[in-house]
């Protein structure tokens, strides 16, 4: 099974000269699916117990979540501003196209807790970087950022100072 097949390019979204990799062909396989997070889950370090998978909103809580079952750890959601009830932790970023604030409940990881962070893409790295801050400010540890593709000609990597895994990279 080929997961790059499931991923779908749409020009020109969601604005005019950006080539979105569109994964919910990959979401509606279920094969595609089971093995995109078992895959991403086997990338983890064996040597550290995970306590919380992070998912970034909104594609990064699928997948997240079912990382997070599979190495028995806690799932946390990091959510767009404005959308999280309790009290929160903010930071603002730069995006591929814009700028927006994310945002974690400030009990959500316990300071000394091993973190896996996880989202659908990795693009310029900003939304990464900022979640690896928010955790870091909680107390928490990152163990890695995983994601199912890495758009290595924007080069997100070199805003992470973690250890990355990703399912497929595009030069
Ligand atoms: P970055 O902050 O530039 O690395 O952008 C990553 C964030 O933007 C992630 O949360 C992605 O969901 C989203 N994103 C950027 N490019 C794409 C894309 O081509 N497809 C899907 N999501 C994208």
């Amino acid at each position: 099974m080929n997961i790059q097949d499931f991923i779908r390019d749409i020009s020109d979204f969601p604005k005019p000269g950006i080539l979105f990799k569109d994964i919910t062909p990959l979401l509606a396989n279920h094969e595609a699916l089971v093995s995109c997070a078992d895959q991403l889950s086997s990338f983890c370090p064996k040597d550290v117990k995970i306590d919380k998978v992070i998912g970034i909103e909104s594609r990064g809580f699928i997948i997240g979540a079912m990382i997070a079952e599979r190495l028995g750890a806690g799932f946390v959601p990091v959510r767009k501003k404005g959308k999280l009830p309790y009290t929160v932790k903010s930071r603002s970023y730069g995006l591929e196209y814009g700028e927006d604030t994310l945002e974690i409940h400030t009990d959500a990881i316990v300071p000394g807790e091993h973190v896996l962070i996880h989202d659908d893409v990795l693009a310029t790295g900003g939304t990464a970087k900022a979640v690896c801050d928010l955790v870091t400010e909680l107390g928490g540890k990152v163990v890695q950022c995983n994601f199912i593709m890495q758009l290595d000609f924007l080069k997100g990597k070199d805003k992470l100072d973690v250890p990355i895994q990703s399912l497929l990279t595009y030069s």
